[in-house]
């Protein structure tokens, strides 16, 4: 496998060095308009190209300044690197390499699926590079942009240039072209927001719910609410995509609200049914800063009797401090448990985490996805797991997929666990079934027998 992985990663390099060869000589511009009269025409994914419906532009983030640094061959050889990268996945081919930008031509079925070949792109670009000059550690941009029929192509890569740009101001790093800054065509960016304000209106969201298993006594005393959404035309679209197109848009507050409404009016239903359960909602750090939008959910929490808390994610209290931190204590005096959410790939130091009213800390499921095959993570999530407890709050382990890590975290103390291992997030009539059911109390038991049948080294490495 890596004998082939080499052969095809040195063909790339070739290809990609006859191409910046050629971009360097100016013929590459010329081969696009003659295409038989080229020789790279020849070895060129000219099929991938022909059914791509997504062009995209990776940037190398001051890439100018280390250029002049290191010098121009070897800045080359970085650049024809990272575009053997690209090319090193078949559904990808690679058009012009720029100074400091690679474009690319790839298809995708639908927007989600786009956006996930993009974080796994960026994943595969940002590995360190290592010449005979520097080992380079790239930072990499994506601005991508929809092929319409009828676009010229340097349209197309204006567009996916702007949205380079303005990648550059979001925390992923990657966007999708918006209207309004190319010409012609309607964006689908604009489309799906249309399309995401019609489902709040209408009521047409949907919220899941994941159990999170208390580890003291098996019992699962709380959910963690998400939003589901189901567009027309291109089906179940991710969280992450539809809450960043709402934080940009301001459609945020509206739809947290309804978030809010929904999980007060499920929490009812589950009373009359006779299940108690805590459940958490998340809330986007732009909506902590706000004094009012925090006031009417200190409101409608209150007003509806119920136990709802929120889960907030560190960056977002940094962003705008001051007003966070009250709004956040004012919250916390109204009886709503604060949750900090995805701790550990935030940037936010001990001062703001020792200055937050929070009830519990939810260490990242990146750390513990890891938990069983890295050496590093283990004492991370110890560390972290310490850290909650000196602060006097519970916490949680997310991304709890299989039993040996259930059984590395009992010996490690945490207090609950959330992840496919326990249960997925549920619609209601389902978290009602699984939680009749009583099988998470199996659960612990399983992991007991595991955790017997560890290394005891490997519980060495976790115990304090
Ligand atoms: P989050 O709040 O950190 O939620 C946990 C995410 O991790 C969920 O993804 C959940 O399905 C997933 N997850 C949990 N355990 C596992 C596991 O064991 N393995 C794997 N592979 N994944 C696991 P989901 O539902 O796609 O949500 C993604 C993010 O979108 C959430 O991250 C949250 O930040 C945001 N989100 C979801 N619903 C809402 C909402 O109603 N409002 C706001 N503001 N954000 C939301
Ligand atoms: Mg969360
Ligand atoms: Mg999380």
């Amino acid at each position: 496998m890596e004998y082939w992985q080499a052969i095809v990663s040195l063909a790339a390099l070739a290809i990609v060095g006859t191409l910046l060869l050629g971009w360097h000589d100016g013929w590459f511009r010329r081969a696009e308009a003659e295409p038989a009269a080229h020789p790279i025409h020849r070895v060129r994914r000219q099929s991938v190209v022909d059914n791509a419906n997504y062009v995209g532009i990776a940037e190398v983030t001051r890439f100018a300044a280390m250029r002049r640094r290191i010098g121009y061959p070897a800045a080359n050889r970085i650049m024809a690197a990272l575009a053997a990268r690209i090319l090193a996945d078949d559904r990808f081919e690679v058009g012009r390499l720029g100074r400091t930008g690679i474009e690319f031509f790839y298809r995708a079925d639908h927007i989600a699926q786009a956006h996930a070949m993009m974080q796994d792109l960026k994943r595969r670009l940002e590995v360190t590079v290592t010449t005979t000059a520097i080992d380079f550690e790239p930072s990499i941009v994506i601005g991508c942009n929809s092929i319409r029929s009828g676009q010229l192509r340097d349209e197309l890569f204006d567009a996916a240039a702007c949205a380079v740009e303005d990648a550059q101001k979001l925390p992923e790093r990657i966007r999708f072209a918006e209207d309004g800054r190319q010409r012609g065509g309607v964006d689908p960016s604009a489309m799906m927001l249309h399309n995401l304000y019609r489902a709040v209106r209408d009521d047409s969201l949907e919220m899941h719910y994941m159990p999170k298993l208390r580890l003291a006594d098996s019992e699962i005393v709380s959910a963690e609410a998400l939003c589901r959404w189901t567009h027309r035309d291109h089906g179940t679209v991710s969280p992450t995509i539809f809450i960043k197109l709402a934080e940009e848009t301001g459609l945020i507050g509206d739809l947290t609200l309804w978030t809010l409404d929904r999980v007060i009016a499920d929490q009812q239903r589950l009373r009359q049914e006779g299940i108690d359960l805590n459940i958490d909602i998340n809330m986007s750090g732009q909506l902590i800063g706000d004094t009012g939008f925090c006031d009417l959910v200190i409101a409608r929490i209150g007003a509806s009797g119920g136990r709802i808390g929120i889960e907030i994610t560190e960056t977002a209290v940094i962003e705008d401090a001051q007003a966070a931190l009250a709004n956040l204590g004012r919250i916390s005096q109204a009886g709503v448990r604060i949750a900090i959410d995805d701790f550990g790939v935030g940037l936010s130091s001990l001062a703001y985490l020792r200055d937050l009213p929070a009830d519990e800390l939810k260490i990242d499921q990146t750390f513990i996805r890891t938990l069983t095959t890295s050496n590093r993570d283990p004492l991370l999530v110890r560390s972290a797991i310490d850290i909650g407890h000196a602060l006097e709050m519970e916490v949680t382990a997310e991304g709890v997929e299989d039993e040996i890590a259930l059984a590395l975290l009992k010996v490690m103390r945490v207090d609950h666990v959330q992840g496919y291992h326990i249960s997925m997030p549920l619609p209601l009539d389902q978290l009602v079934r699984y939680l009749r059911g009583k099988a998470h109390l199996q659960i612990l038991g399983d992991a007991a027998q595991l955790r017997a049948s560890l290394s005891p080294l490997t519980i060495a490495a976790t115990k304090r």
